[in-house]
């Protein structure tokens, strides 16, 4: 075969792997950023909670407060039943103090729903934290897994790069040039195989018969007459 397709064929082996590490490159910081998505997410969970907590708290304290104030106020209609001067005022502090009572029967029970709530709160605050530290864990497991991935996808590419410089010199200047424009218009494929099928690996189009051929002689460099492609001739695999 042609030392210079032999060249151009080895060169886009080495732009298809680069491309893919390139890829892998790009995409493994963003797993790092699910990952500390994730982590963060769980977090808020744990604050959400604690922060109802802490309202449930306050909200007890005041309510806590107004049962000591309906509390009071009953001693007092209580006392005043002792210097009532007839059955009519009499009867309007009895009434008062069954008001007092519904009042204060209301406020028990907002206390006693608040407590529930904590109650509640509370299991949550423990499963949530329990969970976030599961999480905290798996996530570093995780990021150390794929920094180890990026760190390694990185060298490769470095040395496929490397590797790719060196070959590229031996490719005539123009050449090189035409393979690269290809290479930037054809979606990072700028070598299309051609088999038994009889059409280019690249666009699919079929190739002429003539043109097969001259590809199985590959005497000299062929494009293909739909994409531009260079292609080269191989047996079906
Ligand atoms: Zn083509």
């Amino acid at each position: 075969m042609d030392s210079q397709l032999l060249a151009l064929i080895d060169l886009q082996g080495l732009d298809t792997r680069i491309a893919a590490l390139e890829a892998d490159a790009a995409r493994l910081p963003k797993q790092i950023d699910a990952i500390h998505a994730a982590l963060a997410e769980a977090k808020k969970t744990v604050e959400t909670l604690r922060a109802k907590a802490d309202t449930a708290k306050k909200d007890l304290r005041t309510k806590e407060k107004d049962l000591e104030v309906i509390t009071a106020k009953r001693t007092r209609a209580e006392a005043r039943l002792w210097e009532v001067k007839n059955n009519t005022e009499y009867s309007a502090v009895l009434a008062e103090i069954e008001a007092i009572k519904q009042e204060k029967a209301k406020a028990e029970e907002e206390i006693l729903a608040v407590m529930e709530l904590q109650e509640r709160l509370a299991v949550d605050i423990r499963d949530s934290e329990a969970r976030l530290k599961g999480s905290e864990a798996e996530a570093r497991q995780n990021e150390a897994v794929v920094r180890k991935k990026l760190a390694a996808v990185e060298q490769e590419l470095a040395g496929v790069r490397g590797e790719r410089e060196s070959r590229a010199r031996e490719i005539p200047k123009s050449l090189l040039v035409d393979y690269e424009k290809i290479l930037r218009a054809r979606g990072g494929v700028a070598v299309a195989v051609v088999t038994t099928s009889a059409i280019c690996g690249g666009c699919r189009v079929a190739i002429r018969p003539q043109a097969i051929q001259e590809l199985k002689a590959a005497s000299r460099l062929m494009v293909c007459e739909s994409c531009g492609r260079y292609l080269y001739w191989q047996e079906s695999a």
